[in-house]
């Protein structure tokens, strides 16, 4: 018997997510994205079904293997903040469900439709990065970091560009913390 069927990306193996975006109850739209932090900027996603392939650990910025430093999840802790960097209020609700309200703002370049998926990696999952990318999101230097990324993969199309630089400039604003030694 073949193994179990997940909807992946026909193009890189990886697995599709889907994200339910609106109130409880009412959702509005759905969105796919492929199961990594960073959207891939040299194909699109098309989903197909089979046997999803977990990509090997890797720079999640521009893809290098082995990524020496990790990015713990959510924003940095309140006493860190300095200006227009994110706070985040959680309100238990009761019977296990929570209100989030999060000031913050993506990156201009960063499709708002795209948005609230990045807000999810960036609030529940860590993110790691190689020694040169994080030098340069200590330095704050977007350029460098989107350069870097193209360096190693060209781009699909302008498109695909604005909104990698959308997605590292959102993730600049929001993780102010040092990152951590990654161990494996
Ligand atoms: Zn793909
Ligand atoms: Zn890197």
């Amino acid at each position: 018997m073949p193994e179990d069927l997940e909807p992946l990306c026909v193009h890189c193996g990886v697995e599709i997510a889907t994200i339910e975006i609106g109130e409880p109850g009412r959702i509005e739209s759905l969105v796919h994205r492929h199961l990594l932090r960073v959207e891939p900027w040299d194909h699109p996603l098309e989903m197909g079904l089979g046997v999803p392939t977990p990509p090997p650990p890797a720079c999640d910025l521009c893809g290098a293997p082995d990524p020496a430093w990790t990015y713990p999840r959510g924003p940095a802790p309140r006493e860190e903040h300095g200006d227009g960097t994110p706070t985040v209020e959680t309100t238990d609700l009761g019977g296990n469900e929570f209100e989030i309200a999060l000031s913050f703002e993506r990156h201009p370049d960063l499709p708002a439709d795209e948005a609230p998926a990045l807000l999810l990696e960036l609030l529940f999952h860590d993110w790691r990065a190689c020694d040169p990318c994080s030098v340069m999101i200590a330095d704050r230097n977007l350029d460098g970091l989107v350069e870097r990324a193209l360096s190693r993969r060209p781009a699909d199309g302008e498109a695909a560009i604005t909104r990698l630089r959308g997605t590292f400039g959102t993730f600049l604003r929001f993780k102010t913390r040092h990152p951590e030694p990654a161990h494996d």
